[in-house]
């Protein structure tokens, strides 16, 4: 039975010594496991986890390795356990916590930072200059789960209390699992990028950052917000979520539409997720002169920048890594709040035991999925659960 010294569990949530865990061996190749319930230290709880959210960057990992970087290098073969997008019930506490309770429903957020060098103690602990170093002899406290450290693909994590957001009862599982994409788009276009209420801005590619980019501008009071992308059932959804104006790249050309549905001007924000060749290069002609521009995509060629018009033009170009300052916090208020309803991302749901499967949805894009989540119980083996 699981009963490590200093650490607080209950009767009410007993833990075994073992768990189900998929680990990544060659690339593309999951493999369901046995590992051993980790163990959290000071300022550490253990989550059950109790949904996982699929990501466009957990299947970059799985098949080309990169972001992820495991003891220096590739993840592959490396008895490494993915998955980031992750919530669950706090079942354990490490020594001196309580901040939370056991049994607290929380979701998570992918990064603890060292919380010691410059840019932690900026807040912007998604770029921690202590990146990736916890192998080895070296440990700095940085963590992020599912990229430098074992994440969410399997039944139990621990998680540093800062990475923590406690959620209401009213709130699904799958819905918590959005939480952290809606904090990463708050932090771009809030923390990192001022928007103010009234400002403009227009979302291109209605990916599930895209998306909850558009459902966070319009929440925040921006106006009008326009979305760009290829998909019509997608840029409908743009639509529910509170796009003013939708613009289908293939019928129109994108730029030409964005000035022309904000009054013959650009707009103040451009929030790029598209990851397009062109598509920086089109965010410069969107944006009026002092405009911003937020690269959330990551594309996979490099492209020439026409950079005189950024310096002409006085444009400000940012790239942002994952979530920061607490902007998740903030993104869960709205949420809890049903300023917006996350939830019409959410497509599918599979069980933890059929997660090849919930890949192939996700990458495939199979039945139109957007959102894929997995979950280790109450989902019958093999049965998806299409999402209402
Ligand atoms: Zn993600
Ligand atoms: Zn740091």
């Amino acid at each position: 039975m699981y009963a490590p010294a200093g650490v607080k569990t209950s009767k009410d949530y007993p833990i075994p010594d073992a768990m189900k865990a998929w680990v990544l061996g060659d690339p593309g190749q999951l493999t369901l496991k046995e590992k051993t319930v980790p163990v959290p230290k000071k300022a550490e709880v253990l989550v059950r986890i109790d949904a996982v959210a699929i990501c466009a960057t957990d299947l970059e990992i799985i098949y080309h390795g990169p972001p992820a970087s495991i003891q220096g290098g590739f993840a592959f073969n490396k008895n490494f356990t993915p998955g980031h997008e992750y919530m669950g019930t706090v079942v354990a506490l490490g020594p001196g916590v309580d901040e939370y309770k056991i049994g607290q429903r929380v979701t998570v957020e992918i990064h603890a930072g060292c919380g010691q060098c410059k840019r932690c103690r900026q807040g912007m602990y998604t770029s921690c200059h202590n990146y990736g170093l916890n192998y080895g002899d070296v440990d700095k406290g940085h963590r992020a789960n599912g990229f430098t450290t074992d994440g969410g693909f399997c039944e139990y994590q621990v998680n540093n209390i800062n990475t923590l957001v406690a959620i209401p009862d009213e709130m699904s599982d799958e819905e918590a699992t959005l939480v952290v994409t809606a904090g990463t788009a708050m932090y771009g276009l809030t923390e990192l990028g001022g928007l103010v209420a009234g400002e403009s801005v227009v979302v291109t590619g209605p990916g599930p950052i895209g998306l909850l980019g558009v459902a966070v501008a319009k929440a925040m009071g921006a106006q009008p917000v326009i979305l760009t992308g290829t998909r019509d059932n997608r840029l409908d959804i743009g639509r529910e979520l509170g796009a003013d104006h939708v613009v289908n790249v293939r019928k129109e050309d994108a730029v030409e539409a964005v000035r022309r549905l904000n009054g013959g001007r650009g707009v103040d924000y451009v929030l790029e997720c598209s990851g397009a060749p062109n598509a920086v290069n089109e965010a410069i002609r969107m944006v009026n002169r002092g405009g911003k521009i937020c690269l959330a995509a990551f594309p996979h060629e490099e492209t020439p920048v026409n950079v005189a018009d950024i310096v002409r033009n006085n444009i400000y170009l940012y790239g942002i890594r994952g979530e920061g300052k607490s902007a998740t916090h903030r993104a869960e208020a709205f949420m809890s709040q049903k300023r917006f309803d996350a939830t019409k991302i959410h497509t599918h749901t599979f069980p933890l035991d059929d997660l090849p499967t919930a890949i192939r949805y996700a990458k495939d894009r199979v039945e139109d999925a957007i959102k894929v989540v997995v979950k280790a119980r109450g989902v019958s083996a093999a049965h998806k659960v299409a999402a209402e």
